[in-house]
């Protein structure tokens, strides 16, 4: 008979307890590391065009630049903002993408990775 799975952790789960002082130390400490408790990329650059890894992928700044046959798999109304690797909150003009970790995009670009959200 095979032995019954335990979903319970094997250890206590570690609670992390901060005094009064320490927590209200917490956000001017993190700002002098330029870190925000709420957003870490809060700064990350916007990706550019003539960046290197942008032109790997053929991302386009405004997809609606984008000349019909100039990028086989672009069709009209794609755009990063309704990609599946795109995670920018909905009216920003820009956001994350799940490809370029360390910059934003924009959200009327697009690039030759582009997924339609489900
Ligand atoms: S993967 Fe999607 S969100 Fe990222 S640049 Fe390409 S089209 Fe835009």
């Amino acid at each position: 008979m095979p032995k019954p799975i335990s979903l319970r952790p094997s250890r206590p789960t570690t609670t992390l307890h901060l005094s009064r002082r320490t927590f209200l130390a917490l956000p001017p400490a993190l700002t002098l590391l330029g870190l925000s408790a709420t957003d870490s990329r809060a700064d990350a650059p916007l990706l550019k065009e003539s960046d290197a890894e942008a032109q790997s992928m053929d991302y386009r700044e405004d997809a609606s630049k984008i000349k019909m046959g100039q990028f086989p798999k672009f069709k009209p109304g794609q755009t990063c903002a309704n990609c599946s690797l795109y995670a920018g909150d909905k009216g920003a003009a820009s956001g994350p993408c799940g490809l370029f970790l360390n910059k934003d995009v924009a959200a009327i670009g697009w690039c030759n990775a582009w997924e339609a959200k489900t």
